[in-house]
């Protein structure tokens, strides 16, 4: 008979689920399948780590956001932010739902015209439009949304390079209460400063119009009644535009910012107990809207959702690699994803589900990642059962900004599935391998 490996003892405190004065320790629940796939053999086929998608859980969250918002509002148009996630197979289903795309940046608006959308249902945001992608977007007839006053110039003298009138829009800022206010994009409301930005544009020798106002106040945003201050303030500017300034106004965009059924640090409720549903955003935003606007027909309305409708679709598959006692007592575990494929870890204390049963008999674990960097904590503390290198877990919900946010840092980069609604797996983005990062180089 073969000797046993000795293993040495050790007196570790155990908690059985029992609450505490902050609300309890939640022990973790199993998550052995996702849409009725087992996560083992997905591991087994993809390897780990693996994120995976639900097609099933995205559809579901678009309608509702629709649902809530169409029987509310006559003209409401969703469009889909693609830096929340940009995987191609991803923002295809929110444009097959209706959503049109929302991009930050011109490597954003060529992935939107890559996916089929055209111009005129592409709405481009952010700080930094170069001038031929700018060029190139107002020919194609995209909604510009204008960010500073070198934008201004630079659309008058596209105006005159294209020999036509161009319709624009302007993003502004404003106090609604959530602070601190994002005043960096756009123009800001209270300071007089983005009135002076539509000043300009009225008086553009009629080379500029303009045609609608745009706001994103924040993200994560836990009160509803931001936005409805945010729609009353945006409303009031509108009007100034419409009537004083006498500009073909069309629409608001009130951004986006809903929240996800994710936990931010530090706080001990379940999320349940205090999220927004999608119809308290949408009851706050267009009773504002209509009050401004009554008895006259509303304007269209635009928002541009990204986490809210993305992050509870996303998972990540990981595995044990490694299981330590460290000087303090403490259990660690590292597993084979960290922060290098969860940016919003500095956010957020993801729920972390083994994928087997196990005893109800649990330990307080800090998961470290793969990196060798002191800062790659997937969580500092969490309950977990007594694993095994090799066993594997679930970190959720992830779906919102780390597949855009992912980084390449000592690791490469997993591979990608999605659940299709007809139960379908499908990759949509292959693991990285050393080729794929060294074609990238010339010696
Ligand atoms: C990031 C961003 C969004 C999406 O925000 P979420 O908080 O993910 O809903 C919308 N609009 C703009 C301009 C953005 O920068």
């Amino acid at each position: 008979m073969e000797k046993k490996t000795y293993i040495r003892p050790q007196i570790r405190k155990q908690y059985l689920g029992a609450a505490n004065k902050f609300g309890g320790y939640t022990p973790p629940e199993t998550l052995s399948s996702i849409d009725g796939k087992s996560v083992e053999s997905l591991l087994k086929e993809f390897g780990s780590p693996l994120f995976i998608f639900s097609e099933a859980v995205i559809r579901k969250k678009a309608q509702s956001y629709k649902q809530a918002f169409e029987s509310r509002y006559p003209m409401f148009q969703p469009t889909w932010s693609y830096k929340t996630n940009y995987l191609n197979a991803i923002c295809k289903i929110f444009h097959e739902e209706g959503f049109w795309a929302e991009v930050v940046s011109s490597f954003e608006y060529q992935k939107a015209r890559k996916n089929g959308i055209p111009g005129n249902r592409i709405i481009f945001n952010g700080p930094y439009k170069p001038y031929a992608a700018l060029k190139l977007a107002v020919s194609e007839g995209a909604r510009i949304h204008i960010d500073h006053l070198d934008e201004i110039r630079d659309l008058m003298q596209i105006s005159d390079e294209l020999g036509k009138k161009l319709d624009v829009s302007i993003r502004i800022s404003m106090d609604t209460g959530a602070y601190p206010t994002w005043s960096r994009f756009g123009f800001n409301l209270e300071s007089g400063h983005a009135l002076e930005a539509v000043r300009k544009i009225a008086h553009s020798n009629g080379k500029l119009n303009l045609i609608g106002v745009h706001s994103h106040i924040g993200t994560f945003m836990i009160d509803p009644t931001s936005y409805k201050k945010a729609a009353i303030k945006i409303s009031a500017f509108y009007k100034i535009l419409r009537d004083e300034l006498r500009q073909p106004m069309q629409y608001i965009d009130l951004g986006g910012g809903f929240v996800s059924a994710n936990k931010l640090k530090g706080t001990y409720l379940s999320n349940a107990s205090f999220l927004p549903t999608f119809d308290q955003y949408a009851e706050n935003i267009c009773s504002a809207l209509y009050d401004a606007f009554s008895p006259e027909e509303p304007p269209a309305l635009f928002l541009e959702s990204g986490r809210a409708l993305i992050d509870e679709a996303g998972y990540l598959a990981s595995s044990v690699v490694g299981i330590k006692t460290l000087p303090t007592g403490k259990r660690a575990m590292v597993i084979d994803a960290g922060v290098n494929l969860l940016y919003t870890s500095t956010w957020y204390d993801f729920n972390i589900s083994p994928i087997k049963e196990y005893a109800k008999v649990y330990d307080d674990v800090i998961l470290y990642g793969p990196l060798c960097m002191n800062i790659d904590i997937v969580r500092e503390s969490c309950l977990l059962p007594n694993m095994s290198r090799g066993d594997s877990l679930v970190i959720h919900p992830v779906g919102a900004y780390n597949v855009t946010q992912w980084m390449q840092f000592i690791e490469m980069r997993p591979a990608v599935v999605l659940i299709k609604a007809n139960g379908e797996v499908k990759q949509i983005r292959k693991r990285e391998n050393v080729d794929d990062i060294n074609h990238m180089e010339m010696e």
